[in-house]
């Protein structure tokens, strides 16, 4: 197999925050990933740490306790 797997495909997390699920292209020239959705770009780094934030805030979201429970 000779498969090139430098610019793998990855997720926008602007659009996954939204729920919606794109696949960003990789720009060669500028060495970074951009969304044709939502005109986000990033490195490879930039997009990971975005995704963090997205599922911190998520989980942090998560962990509240539910309204309807609170008395
Ligand atoms: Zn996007």
């Amino acid at each position: 197999m000779a498969e090139n797997s430098k610019a793998r495909m990855i997720r926008c997390p602007e659009c996954f925050a939204k729920d919606i699920d794109v696949f960003m292209f990789y720009d060669e020239a500028d060495d970074e990933f951009y969304c044709y959705k939502c005109c986000y770009t990033g490195t490879k780094d930039e997009v990971e740490r975005d995704f963090a934030h997205f599922i911190d805030r998520k989980y942090r979201m998560r962990g509240k306790p539910h309204p309807a429970e609170v008395f």
